[in-house]
């Protein structure tokens, strides 16, 4: 069993796809373990991005995953974080492949609906950014 952290970015809360990104996941065998909605600061978007602090697109990022609602997900399953990520398709919606999330709901390669861990190292910070310990243990 494998745990990773998903996002519905703002532009996903903006299109009403809350349910339609949990139930992509539901349906295939990942298991939501906690759950909420939350507004970042700038500041907040800095700190849970900041491995790409060096990236020209980093303000217009942070700016983005701060103007409005999220919802962000601690989910389990086997393999869940390349599970996740193939559900999600890749960045750029463009190069997403049929009957992924972005391909179906992302605006662009900034505004891809979606967000997923790429490791087990990240999975652990991007989920301890979000719920403490007595959020997560409900699960189990
Ligand atoms: P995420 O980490 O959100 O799951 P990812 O792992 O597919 O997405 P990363 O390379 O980690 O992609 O980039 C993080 C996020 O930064 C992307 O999801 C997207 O919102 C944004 N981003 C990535 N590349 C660009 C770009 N060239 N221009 C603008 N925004 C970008
Ligand atoms: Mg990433």
């Amino acid at each position: 069993m494998e745990r990773t952290l998903s996002i519905v970015k703002p532009d996903g809360t903006e299109k009403n796809v809350i349910g339609e990104v949990l139930g992509r996941f539901e349906k295939n065998g990942i298991n939501v373990i906690a759950l909420k909605m939350v507004k970042l600061t700038k500041e907040d978007a800095e700190g849970f991005y900041a491995v790409h602090r060096e990236r020209p697109f980093f303000g217009s990022l942070t700016d983005f995953m701060s103007r409005g609602p999220i919802v962000v997900m601690a989910l389990e399953g086997e393999n869940a974080i390349a599970k996740v990520r193939e559900i999600m398709g890749a960045t750029n919606p463009e190069e997403a492949a049929e009957g992924t999330i972005r391909k179906d709901f992302a605006s662009n390669i900034e505004e891809n609906t979606v967000h997923g861990s790429d490791s087990p190292e990240s999975a652990e910070y991007e989920i301890n950014y979000f719920f403490n310990a007595l959020e997560l243990n409900g699960a189990s």
